[in-house]
């Protein structure tokens, strides 16, 4: 169990009651975007340090001009000339690949959102963590593929993660850090995807089209497949495990093809504490950004009678073997972890490209897995070199099973 505990000092935060700064790490993806939006709706409030972008110059250049960054930060850098003519009569300053990300990460920003994705997110992420920042977490990387090394420094460094993965942010408002042994369970919700009632027999036929066709969310093709095959959820499980201090065995997993009950925890008096709302990430980003505080947001009302029904399906490995591959990575720890998302990174885009069927994804994850031998995980290096590695053996493993 690795947990640092949100600490609240109202005081220390009364001092800086009139504004909050900010940094996002990824201002120009879905979450990014989110984000600004929310800001946007109180400028009093909030001043902006760094937005950062992988290549979107245009994108990124008119966010820090409307939101009057100090700082904006293109990572391919070779783009930094297109930046600096772009923010040209701006009091913007530009800046460019890994030495960019990382000034803007030290930044004294009151506030961080790491919502870059993939593994380019763990060394800003890291940085932001060694200046003891308080920081959004949307990147699930960071906790996946390097959670145990992640929480240490975290607790090392006194930084502060608030989660914003839906599930991982609804787990934070009802959980009890005061008293978790009090908790008898955490049950995240999983929508199940497009399958999660189609006959086992004929998932070996499913198509990329059909996959990436999610039914409550409209997301990139990678996270929709992971919906489909529910990688995601094992993904999140692992993720659950290093926010919250609760044992491996205290994690459970539910289909609620509605994705209205976000994530529950379970006491050991029989209460079971939920978090509702319509599925929109704008909540828990606010939930996050105003935090110790709401804050108001426009998203849709829930209204249950309008929705009538909640349904429950418990989830069988049958039809989703990886999530019994997750609970046995989770078990072994170490590298375990990076070698699933990794060769699951390469398995599904793999499946996207035709060249394996909807199956096979789990069944190169599961191969992968028992190709390489597990370490304990104590470095970003560390963590880099078994992503290479895992990504090599599943690559072999695509290539002698093409279609
Ligand atoms: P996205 O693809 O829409 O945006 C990613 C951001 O990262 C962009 O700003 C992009 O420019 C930047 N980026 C991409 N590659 C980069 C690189 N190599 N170096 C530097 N910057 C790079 O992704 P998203 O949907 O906003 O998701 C962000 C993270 O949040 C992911 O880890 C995802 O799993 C997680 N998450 C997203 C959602 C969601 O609803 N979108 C929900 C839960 C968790
Ligand atoms: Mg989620």
């Amino acid at each position: 169990m690795n947990v640092t505990l949100p600490e609240i000092d109202r005081l220390k935060l009364a001092e800086t009651d009139k504004t909050k700064s900010v940094t996002i790490l990824g201002s120009t993806g879905s979450i990014g975007c989110n984000t600004l939006d929310l800001v946007s709706r109180d400028r009093e409030k909030f001043t902006l340090k760094a937005l950062t972008a992988n290549k979107n110059v245009a994108k990124l250049a008119e966010q820090a001009i409307e939101f009057d960054a100090e700082l904006a930060v293109i990572a391919d850098d070779r783009l930094l000339g297109a930046l600096k003519e772009a923010l040209s009569g701006s009091d913007v300053r530009a800046a460019a690949g890994e030495s960019g990300l990382n000034e803007a990460a030290n930044m004294d920003a009151d506030w961080v959102m790491s919502s870059i994705v993939g593994a380019a997110g763990l060394k800003p992420t890291l940085t932001a963590v060694r200046r003891g920042a308080t920081i959004a977490l949307a990147n699930k990387e960071c906790l996946v593929c390097a959670g145990g090394f992640m929480m240490e420094q975290v607790k090392d460094y006194g930084a502060t993660i608030l989660p914003v993965d839906s599930e991982h942010n609804a787990i934070f408002q009802i959980f009890d850090f005061e008293h978790p042994e009090t908790i008898d369970k955490i049950t995240l919700t999983a929508s199940g995807g497009p399958f999660w009632n189609t006959n086992v027999a004929k998932l070996a036929d499913i198509t990329p089209q059909q996959a990436v066709n999610h039914p409550n969310w409209s997301m990139g093709a990678k996270i929709s497949v992971d919906s489909a095959t529910m990688m995601n959820k094992g993904l999140e499980l692992i993720e659950a495990y290093y926010l919250f201090p609760v044992g491996k065995e205290q994690l459970d997993i539910l289909i609620h093809p509605q994705s209205i009950i976000h994530s529950m925890v379970s006491y050991v008096d029989g209460s079971v504490l939920a978090q509702l709302g319509t599925p929109d990430m704008r909540t828990p980003i606010s939930y996050a950004l105003g935090w110790p505080d709401r804050m108001e947001t426009p998203c849709k009302k829930l209204d249950l009678a309008e929705i009538g029904n909640l349904s429950f399906v418990k989830p069988d490995d049958e039809h989703f073997p990886s999530l019994k591959i997750t609970r046995e990575v989770l078990q072994n720890g170490g590298s375990a972890p990076t070698i699933l998302n990794a060769s699951n990174e390469v398995a599904v885009y793999a499946f996207l490209e035709g060249k394996i069927g909807f199956l096979d994804i789990a069944k190169i994850v599961e191969k992968t897995l028992t190709k390489l031998s597990f370490h304990k995980v104590t470095s970003l290096d560390d963590v880099h070199e078994v992503d290479e590695h895992a990504r090599h053996a599943a690559l072999e493993l695509v290539t002698g099973m093409s279609k």
